[in-house]
């Protein structure tokens, strides 16, 4: 049936013979596209209001110090505005992400140029925790995919280690050729993470500590952009971690995917 959607399992059934289980989702489909409509068309109608929010916001007048309940109160709508515009941009990244039919095969991506414009991000980033931050990235590295996804990936895990990581950390970035492939990974030596969280830490939401991950500003969507971005690359995130003594997060892009450009 061309309206039916299958899912097919193959089993071994006795010593010759493979038996074929044909499980018909079509409704779970179904359901499953329209909550990625919804997601979609939900965040793309409240970014209006909020960037009229905003605006008015920007251009109202500093209160004065007489006043510190108008200050104060100026100030928290600031901070959550501008945390709900960040919620509403990576819902939408998310959802442009899982309706992607971009081909990572078409386009080739300079390592060098993206991670050096994430280099600069990250240092601005760093003003107030005055971490140390290295980034070692291997010279004339190519690779197929989309540049908009990879980037978003990247960057996640770097602003992640800046924001989860005391004040005066020191932050390690690698971008290398591996025998597997080419090899992304973000080291600090941060807090680290409770191993009972690593396997949940890429679903939407999840965050360990919810009160101080609300104060970095982050919407609870990075990991999950990451793992998404990373999925439509054939690849996967690793997490290894250590309370006290940090976290690493990594990930390879596979041979087939290195771009060579001599
Ligand atoms: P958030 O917007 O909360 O940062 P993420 O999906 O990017 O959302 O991360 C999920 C949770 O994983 C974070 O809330 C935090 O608890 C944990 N986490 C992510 N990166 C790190 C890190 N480098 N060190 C410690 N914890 C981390």
């Amino acid at each position: 049936n061309a309206n039916k959607t299958f899912e097919y399992r193959i089993m071994p059934y006795g010593e010759e013979h493979l038996l074929l289980i044909a499980r018909d989702i079509t409704r779970v489909s179904q359901l499953e596209a329209m909550r990625k409509d919804f997601v979609a068309n939900v965040s793309h109608e409240l970014r209006t209001p909020l960037t009229v929010i905003n605006g008015y916001l920007e251009i109202m007048p500093e209160s004065d110090d007489a006043n510190p309940f108008m200050k104060k109160a100026m100030h928290e709508m600031e901070t959550q505005t501008h945390r709900m515009q960040n919620l509403i941009e990576d819902l939408l990244v998310l959802s442009r992400i899982e309706a992607s039919s971009e081909r990572v095969y078409e386009n080739v991506v300079n390592i060098g140029s993206m991670l050096a414009l994430i280099e600069r991000e990250a240092q601005a980033l760093n003003k107030e925790k005055q971490h140390t931050i290295k980034f070692h990235i291997e010279d004339d590295l190519f690779v197929y995919g989309v540049e908009t996804e990879l980037r978003s990936a990247c960057s996640n895990l770097v602003f992640n280690a800046v924001h989860y990581t005391p004040p005066g950390g020191e932050i390690n970035v690698y971008w290398s050729r591996q025998s597997a492939g080419a090899q992304f990974s973000v080291i600090d030596n941060g807090d680290g993470i409770e191993p009972t969280h690593l396997n949940r830490l890429t679903e939407r939401f999840y965050r360990v500590d919810k009160a101080r991950s609300r104060k970095t500003g982050g919407s609870g969507l990075g990991l999950s952009i990451v793992k998404h971005v990373l999925s439509h690359h054939n690849s996967s995130l690793d997490i290894s971690s250590e309370i006290g003594k940090g976290s690493h997060f990594s990930f390879v892009l596979d041979n087939e995917l290195i771009a060579d450009q001599s």
